[in-house]
């Protein structure tokens, strides 16, 4: 969702004639969209303030986002900062910074830009807010109630970056499945509609919450070009701990929509997000929460260990889990998330898939070492004579790296 953002602010400014620079020595502006969904994001936001701020004391920073949106004040203090932005404001980021108004989207500027490297994979941010109240969650508060940008306006974007070469894009907002409650439409729609009004070759769909999702929302991927892959977030494989998240579903509901994904989709992989340490949890819990997970046979999670967010539920409760409890639950779950990738690669190989070739990372004298993702997002590579960068080709998978978490693959390119 931030990298949308951060993919859209850049795109203004070079709309403005500015260059966007990867170093940040070279840079006269710094925008840091901060992240404070964790102790960890808000620690990590502020290091990188400082950081920019070191390589280039002459650049002004402006910074944006939740981190900044709970806690402006302290935002402000950080050397180099000049502006503190909430994210009521940040659509409107680069015009505040250059005064100049962001007229309707040009491509031009940005096509003729090199400097952008493997225009392959686009974020679009389609929603905003979220109305739930999951009680670890300070997002409701950093970034309010649900809005959603109109599917015109969504389909245009989409078509303007397929024309500037993109093959992918991927829809994400902070609560994706709730799009549209606020305009009388869903999400169902929106996708329809982007299958039908653009030509873009792949479209993928960010984190989805389990109890947003009907059967017959699974009828959209009758279309090959919406890729089989959900990230549905579990948290916790355990009722009695979901209870206490306030997430609306039970370990009963995810199986059947699991179920259900799995008897629509061809080829889907399921990823997830779960929480270790979350308040109350028991070694009993933890334990039926690991089964849970095992069963459900999920290709990839990622592992947050919970950390208090001050103004959330879940920061009042009791039975807090000491830090050696939540790190070795931690390292329990991410044993068993290296046993899922490779289980995920087994699968597959030796089959034929579908893969956009993201960028290249080196070369060998047997060619280029090309690097992509599948459909249902399996990180692969090849060596390959040719630069495959922003080609879908079919990929037939073979050998498992899982120190690289990735596989081997064979394009074949007739
Ligand atoms: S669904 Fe829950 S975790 Fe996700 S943004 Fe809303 S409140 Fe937070």
């Amino acid at each position: 969702m931030n990298q949308a953002e951060i993919d859209s602010m850049a795109r203004q400014f070079q709309q403005q004639g500015h260059e966007v620079v990867h170093d940040p020595t070279q840079a006269e502006q710094f925008i840091v969209n901060t992240c404070t969904v964790t102790h960890e994001a808000s620690k990590t936001s502020r290091k990188l303030i400082r950081e920019l701020h070191r390589a280039n004391p002459h650049a002004q920073t402006t910074v944006t986002g939740c981190y900044a949106q709970v806690a402006p004040d302290d935002v402000m203090k950080l050397p180099g900062v000049v502006r503190v932005v909430d994210n009521t404001g940040k659509d409107n980021i680069v015009q505040t910074i250059t005064g100049v108004t962001v007229k309707d989207f040009d491509h031009e500027p940005i096509a003729r830009d090199t400097t952008i490297p493997g225009r392959t994979r686009a974020f679009v941010k389609v929603q905003d807010g979220c109305d739930n109240a999951c009680t670890f969650c300070i997002t409701t508060v950093a970034r309010g109630a649900g809005r959603s940008r109109t599917i015109d306006e969504v389909v245009a974007e989409i078509r303007q970056l397929h024309q500037m070469g993109y093959q992918e894009t991927v829809l994400t907002g902070v609560h994706l499945g709730s799009y549209g409650r606020d305009l009388g439409q869903n999400l169902k729609q929106l996708v329809q509609t982007i299958l039908q009004q653009t030509e873009i070759p792949r479209l993928r769909l960010s984190s989805l919450e389990p109890w947003d999702l009907t059967e017959d929302f699974f009828e959209l991927w009758q279309n090959p070009r919406l890729c089989p892959h959900l990230h549905l977030p579990l948290q916790s494989g355990c009722d009695t701990t979901l209870k206490r998240m306030r997430r609306n579903t039970t370990q009963d509901e995810f199986t059947a929509l699991v179920a259900t994904a799995r008897a629509h989709i061809p080829n889907l992989l399921i990823t997830t997000d779960v929480i270790a340490g979350f308040p109350g949890e028991t070694d009993e819990e933890f334990a039926i929460s690991c089964a849970f997970i095992e069963q459900m046979a999920f290709s990839g999670m990622h592992i947050f260990r919970y950390s208090k967010r001050a103004g959330t539920p879940a920061a009042r409760m009791k039975g807090q889990v000491p830090e050696a409890i939540k790190k070795q639950r931690s390292k329990v779950l991410h044993r068993m998330a290296a046993h899922m990738q490779q289980r995920a690669a087994n699968l597959f190989k030796g089959q034929a898939l579908s893969v956009l070739w993201e960028h290249v990372t080196g070369a060998t004298q047997d060619g280029f070492i090309n690097v992509g993702y599948t459909d249902n997002y399996l990180r692969v590579w090849a060596l390959h004579p040719r630069v495959l960068t922003n080609h879908i080709t079919q990929a037939t998978l073979g050998e498992y790296d899982p120190d690289k978490n990735q596989i081997q693959a064979y394009p074949i390119i007739e």
